[in-house]
């Protein structure tokens, strides 16, 4: 199984239009960007999208990926679900899955488009081709979001979605002792209603116990990729993990 990080952005993504700071103008200068979110997984030949970037073209285009076999979104955020017609429009009738509450507030933006709805609650383990998902709730306000936990021979990956450090005990204990922790992490500090600071999201990791931790959701606040390296394990668009016989291996972009 392979999960690739399509996006690592926040919602504007990096650089920000019409912004001027020192990492926006970095960007500009070395040509690299952070897009907006969304995570591959690939398995057997299945391909599945979890949240579908505004990006989403040039991410499916670069890694040459022509069909998608599911989509699972994890909030009612433009940045999340806005690329979904990327691909509707080569391809109709994929597989979404998410619950009933947020497909029925992303329905509403996306009511012109069908696709096959798959409602599942959360807390309540569902497969797609060999690998097991379970959503548990956490904490974005003022909308609904869910993290997803994913399960694979043996490797559990946690991915924490959009939210701040408030999260509901249960879900704390679903997310226990991950091989990889992706977590949400728009600034190396500061105070954010609906995210978390570095320090907190690696407070985070260090309290579920993850054996690897990766930021992603980041937002223009972090220094330029290069030197944000050096501090912070933050994730870079196209970094690859790979899961195997009982080894993890990484991979960055190019
Ligand atoms: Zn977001
Ligand atoms: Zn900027
Ligand atoms: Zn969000």
């Amino acid at each position: 199984m392979i999960i690739k990080l399509l996006g690592t952005g926040d919602s504007p993504g990096t650089p920000v239009l019409n912004c001027h700071c020192k990492t926006c103008e970095d960007a500009r200068k070395n040509k690299w960007e952070r897009r907006r979110y969304s995570i591959l997984i690939k398995n057997a030949d299945k391909i599945l999208l979890i949240d579908t970037s505004p990006d989403l073209r040039r991410q499916l285009l670069e890694n040459r990926i022509e069909r998608v076999d599911a989509v699972l979104w994890t909030h009612p955020h433009f940045d999340h679900f806005g690329g979904f017609s990327e691909f509707y429009r080569v391809q109709g009738n994929v597989d979404v899955y998410t619950t009933p509450q947020i497909h029925e507030s992303i329905g509403k933006y996306l009511h012109f488009l069908s696709y096959k709805k798959k409602e599942v609650n959360a807390f309540e383990r569902f497969s797609i081709s060999d690998v097991s998902f379970t959503l548990f709730p956490v904490n974005h306000p003022p909308v609904e979001a869910v993290g997803v936990k994913i399960e694979w021979n043996g490797y559990k990956i946690v991915i924490s979605g959009d939210t701040n450090l408030e999260i509901p005990k249960k879900s704390i204990e679903e997310m226990k002792n991950p091989d990889l922790f992706i977590v949400n992490s728009i600034a190396p500090s500061g105070k954010f209603k609906k995210h978390m600071n570095a320090k907190e999201a690696l407070s985070l990791a260090g309290e579920i116990g993850a054996k690897k931790v990766v930021l992603s959701h980041l937002g223009h606040f972090f220094p330029p990729q290069k030197i944000a390296v050096r501090y912070y394990p933050v994730g870079e668009d196209n970094q690859e993990f790979s899961f195997g016989e009982g080894r993890l291996d990484e991979f960055l972009g190019d």
